[in-house]
């Protein structure tokens, strides 16, 4: 006899993950590695330590250690929002009539409003151990910031954010969040790096990009004794942080014999994605177990679906080292779409490499598709999820509607990576609906793929 599945499946704090899973360990076929953009030679942990904290330098190229110890401090802080819920979706499942099974795993469940705390707390632990001042970093949507903010709050670190102009004006309460915990945060591009005044002195008027913000908080922390940049997606350190997703999920999962059939995530540089599919994926690599794993992105912002392979730059300025990803091109930039945490040019290299070999599926959707599925969600189950989420909620009530033609009863794992609270003119353009789907052309696409780095 199985177990009855309760609503919301908590772990108990004695089941918690004690320690992070690195996916990298168990592939076959490693992601390419991050090169020197001045040599073309892979960078090394030293090379890394002048732009991060030594420790997630080392992690950020850790290929053999499957199992990374949580430092006791960050499991404490993890206590505060932690075990997040897995919760069957019993009312989104009656209102579709089908006979899937859907649980999702709700991120959302800290005042930052997104998993990126995960990442955040550890990247300000590894500062704070290693006696910096303060981190640097960029933020476009404002979850990152946000996240980035509390975390050196608890730990009494300086906090620098360089925020995508045209999201610091839209978004003013976000900034204000920020700024409530302690953080300072300059709009971008700004005229206090030297980068920042260059783009500027290129394009006026430009109300920025994530790729753009990014070479500024790199150039602010290697000019300022005592700082570092932290990053909070993309990277393996982060895809390793965000793992704790996967774990809890999993372990959840085996608590009611639960076998997830699909799993699905939004990906916008690939970190919940990464971290929610991944400990499933050990599973897979080893051949222990078999799962369908699915990666949505935006129609308006198609890494995987429609993008390159190949070495790319990270950011506008050119300073961060190249990464073998799917890739639109550095100079890619997307329609002001509303999915703000999904517009990054490129995709994690693990991810990247995943898909590549076949092991992960990819989709783009509509962005009016997704606020339908949004509001479809929100009725039914509560919670008001964030833009970003909602594409993999998308994707979730496709693949259910399926089964309800095929009468297949699938089990369907979905990442509910945040709440939508700071997204309501987005909303607000899907209630009027003047709200309009962009989608790049070819040409748009290659002309921004011609301009990646020659690699001979
Ligand atoms: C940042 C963000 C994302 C996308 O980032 P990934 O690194 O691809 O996970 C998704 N959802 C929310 C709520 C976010 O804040």
């Amino acid at each position: 006899m199985s177990k009855t599945i309760p609503y919301k499946i908590y772990l108990e704090e004695s089941e918690l993950p004690k320690q992070w899973y690195n996916v990298k360990a168990d592939m076959k076929n490693k992601p390419a590695p991050l090169l020197n953009p001045a040599t073309k030679k892979p960078v090394t942990v030293e090379e890394l330590s002048h732009v991060f904290c030594t420790e997630l330098a080392k992690q950020e190229l850790d290929e053999t250690n499957a199992y990374i110890d949580i430092p006791q401090k960050i499991l404490d802080f993890y206590k505060m929002y932690r075990p997040a819920p897995l919760v069957r979706a019993y009312c989104l499942e009656k209102a579709l009539d089908t006979p899937a099974k859907i649980y999702y795993k709700f991120e959302g469940n800290n005042t930052s409003g997104s998993h990126k705390l995960n990442s955040a707390i550890a990247q300000a632990y590894y500062a704070k151990q290693q006696g910096l001042k303060g981190v640097t970093t960029e933020t476009g949507a404002g979850q990152w910031g946000t996240a980035l903010s509390m975390a050196c709050a608890y730990l009494d670190l300086d906090c620098q954010v360089y925020m995508v102009k045209c999201s610091y004006e839209q978004k003013p309460f976000r900034r204000e969040v920020m700024r409530t915990y302690g953080a300072n945060v300059t709009p971008s591009p700004s005229d206090t790096t030297e980068v920042g005044r260059k783009i500027l002195a290129e394009f006026p008027g430009t109300t920025g990009s994530l790729g753009c913000a990014i070479s500024e908080a790199v150039e602010a922390a290697t000019k300022q004794e005592g700082y570092r940049y932290v990053l909070g997606s993309v990277l393996n350190q982060v895809l390793i942080h965000q793992s704790i997703i996967g774990l809890e999920a999993m372990a959840a999962c085996d608590k009611y014999d639960i076998k997830p059939d699909t799993i699905i995530g939004c990906a916008g540089g690939g970190s919940n994605l990464g971290g929610l599919i991944s400990p499933f994926m050990g599973r897979k690599l080893r051949g222990e177990a078999d799962y369908e794993f699915i990666a949505v992105e935006p129609m308006s912002c198609p890494s995987l679906t429609r993008g390159k392979y190949a070495y790319d730059f990270c950011d506008t300025g050119k300073v961060c080292p190249l990464a073998k990803m799917y890739t639109l091109g550095s100079g890619f930039i997307p329609s002001a779409n509303h999915a703000g945490g999904l517009r990054y040019h490129g995709m994690s290299s693990t991810v990247s490499q995943l898909y590549d070999d076949g092991l992960i599926t990819a989709r783009s959707v509509e962005q009016t598709s997704v606020f339908a599925a949004a509001q479809q969600f929100a009725k039914v189950e509560g919670i008001l999820p964030a833009p970003e989420s909602s594409h993999a909620i998308k994707v979730a009530i496709d693949e259910a509607l399926k089964c309800k033609e095929t009468g297949e009863e699938k089990t369907i794992l979905f990442g509910l990576t945040g709440t939508g609270y700071f997204d309501m003119v987005a909303y607000q353009r899907f209630n009027d609906g003047t709200m309009s789907d962009y989608i790049p052309t070819d040409e748009e696409i290659a002309k921004s793929l011609a301009k990646l780095p020659k690699m001979d």
